[in-house]
C-alpha cells in the first residue's frame, strides 16, 4: 500500500447481514449453569413460576439450551433502523499512544436511544405483544433502559411504566424527558405507588434510590396486574442472549479487516454488552479451540466480580426475584453514585459469573478518574464521546495496547463502545473541573451486605 493511500477506519455491513439466529452460549458451555431457585422453598423454579413476570417464548429462551434461536422477521426489521453497527479501526487513538498494538471498536451508541440496550428491548417487547400482553413495566438506573425500552414499547404499542432511581429523576431530567417523548409513564423510586415503596419511604423518607429497589417495584407492579409484564435490561440469560448480535456482526467485521482480536474487553455492569460482543468469540474458543482473551471491565465501587463471592443471592433489594448463583456484593449493598449509572449493580449476571468462576474469562476493575481520563483521551482522538460505562473498557484497552508498546510487540485490541455520552456531559464537567471523586472499594459494607446473603 502506498503510504498516502489511507487506511481503512470503519468495516459497514449491509442490512442483509443483520444476523438471522442469536447466539446460545449455553450449548457450548464446558460446565452447566446452575439452576435459578425459589426463594420460598429453595427448589429449581420452573416455568410457571416466571409466567406472571415474562411471555412464554422470553422464558423458553431463558432456559434453552440451542445453539441458535431465530430472530424472528419483526424483529429484525426494527434492527434495520440501526443495525448492523460500525465497527472501527481507532488509528487515531493508537498513533496517540504511540502503540504498534491495532485498536478496534465496536460501536452500539448509534442506535436511538444512545446504547445496545434497544437490541433487547426491540426482541422483549416483540414477544410481549405477540402474548398479547399490553403493558411492560421496569426499572432504570441512569435511564438508558428505560429509554431503549420505552423507544421498543413505542414500536410495538406497548404502555411502558419506568421506575426511575430517585438520584437520576432528580438529577438528570434529559432520560426522563426522553422516555416521555416516546410515550412512557416515569415515576421516581421508590414511590407510592407500590407496596414495597411505601414501605421503604416510611422507613427512609429521604433515600436516593438504587436499582436495586426500584427492581423491587417494577416486580410487584408486573405481578400484581393481569395486562403486566416485567422486562430486566440486563443479567438474565435471555437478555445476554438478544446482544449476541453485536459479536456475530463484529466476528464477520474483523475478517473484513483481517485480523482477528488477541483480546475483547467489554464493561460490566449486569453483563449484558460485555456477553453480547464476546460470547459469539468465547463460542470460537470453546469450539475451535480459538485463543481470544476475554476481559471484563468494572468499576470499583461495584466490583463484583474482581471482589464479590460467588453464591446464590437475590437479584433486588427486596428480596422478591429467584435465587441466582452469581458473583454478588450482597443483595443490601448499594454502590456509591458514581456516574457511570449502569455499572452500580451488586450483582453479576448468571452466564458471565459462571465464565469467571471457571477462568474462561478475566476480570479487571477501575476507578472513575482514570476511566474518564481513557474517555478524554478517546474523544480526542476518535470524536465520539463514550458514556461513562464504557470509559471502562477504553481503560483496559488503552492500558493493554500501552503494555503492547512496553513489550514491544503486536496486539489486536477490541472493545465494545456500548453507548454515547451526549446524557452525561455533566460527569464530563466535573471530571474536566477536577471535581470528580473516586471511591474506595467499601470493604466494610460488602462484609456487611455478605453477612445477610440467603441460605440455601
Ligand atoms: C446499561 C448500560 C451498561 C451496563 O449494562 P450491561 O448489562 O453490563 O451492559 C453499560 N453501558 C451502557 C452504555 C449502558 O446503557
Amino acid at each position: 500500500m502506498a503510504p498516502s493511500e489511507p487506511r481503512q477506519t470503519k468495516f459497514v455491513l449491509d442490512e442483509s447481514h443483520i444476523p438471522r439466529a442469536w447466539y446460545n452460549i449455553v450449548a457450548d458451555l464446558p460446565v452447566p449453569p446452575s439452576p435459578p431457585l425459589h426463594p420460598g422453598t429453595g427448589q429449581p423454579i420452573g416455568p410457571d413460576d416466571l409466567a406472571p413476570l415474562f411471555p412464554m417464548a422470553l422464558i423458553g429462551q431463558e432456559v434453552s439450551t440451542e445453539r441458535e434461536i431465530e430472530i424472528p422477521e419483526p424483529v429484525r426489521d426494527a434492527y434495520r433502523l440501526y443495525r448492523p453497527s460500525p465497527l472501527y479501526r481507532a488509528h487515531r487513538l493508537e498513533r496517540a499512544l504511540d502503540t504498534p498494538a491495532h485498536i478496534y471498536y465496536k460501536y452500539e451508541g448509534g442506535s436511538p436511544s444512545g446504547s445496545h440496550k434497544p437490541n433487547t428491548a426491540i426482541a422483549q417487547a416483540f414477544f410481549n405483544k405477540e402474548q398479547g400482553v399490553k403493558r411492560l413495566a421496569t426499572e432504570t438506573g441512569a435511564g438508558q433502559w428505560g429509554s431503549a425500552l420505552a423507544f421498543a414499547g413505542a414500536m410495538f404499542g406497548l404502555e411502558v411504566k419506568v421506575y426511575m432511581v430517585r438520584a437520576s429523576y432528580d438529577q438528570k431530567p434529559y432520560r426522563r424527558i426522553l422516555m416521555e417523548t416516546y410515550g412512557a409513564e416515569v415515576v421516581a423510586s421508590p414511590s407510592l405507588t407500590t407496596n414495597y415503596g411505601r414501605t421503604v419511604l416510611a422507613v427512609t423518607p429521604d433515600t436516593p434510590g438504587s436499582l436495586g429497589m426500584a427492581i423491587s417495584e417494577a416486580v410487584e407492579d408486573a405481578a400484581t396486574r393481569d395486562d403486566t409484564k416485567y422486562a430486566l435490561g440486563s443479567v438474565l440469560n435471555h437478555v445476554l442472549l438478544h446482544q449476541t448480535v453485536i459479536g456475530q456482526e463484529a466476528l464477520e467485521q474483523m475478517s473484513m479487516a483481517g485480523e482477528s482480536p488477541d483480546i475483547v474487553i467489554g464493561c460490566t455492569g449486569g453483563g449484558s454488552n460485555f456477553a453480547g460482543l464476546t460470547f459469539p468469540f468465547l463460542g470460537r474458543n470453546f469450539r475451535d479451540g480459538a485463543k481470544h482473551r476475554v476481559i471484563a471491565a468494572e468499576p470499583e465501587a461495584a466490583p463484583s466480580l474482581t471482589r464479590g463471592v460467588y453464591a446464590y443471592d437475590f437479584g433486588d433489594t427486596g428480596k422478591m426475584t429467584p435465587l441466582v448463583k452469581m458473583y454478588t456484593l450482597g443483595s443490601d449493598f448499594i454502590p456509591e453514585p458514581i456516574h457511570a449509572g449502569g455499572l452500580r449493580y451488586h450483582g453479576m449476571s448468571p452466564l458471565v459469573s459462571l465464565l469467571k468462576q471457571h477462568d474462561l474469562i478475566e476480570a479487571r476493575s477501575v476507578h472513575q478518574r482514570s476511566s474518564f481520563a481513557a474517555g478524554v483521551t478517546f474523544a480526542r482522538a476518535e470524536g465520539i464521546l463514550p458514556a461513562p460505562e464504557p470509559t471502562h473498557a477504553i481503560r483496559v484497552a488503552i492500558d493493554e495496547a500501552l503494555a503492547a508498546k512496553e513489550a514491544g510487540e503486536s496486539r489486536v485490541i477490541l472493545f465494545n463502545l456500548c453507548g454515547h455520552g451526549h446524557f452525561d456531559l455533566s460527569a464530563y464537567e466535573q471530571y474536566l473541573a477536577g471535581t470528580l471523586e473516586d471511591y474506595e472499594y467499601p470493604l466494610e459494607r460488602v462484609e456487611a451486605a455478605l453477612a445477610g446473603l440467603p441460605q440455601v
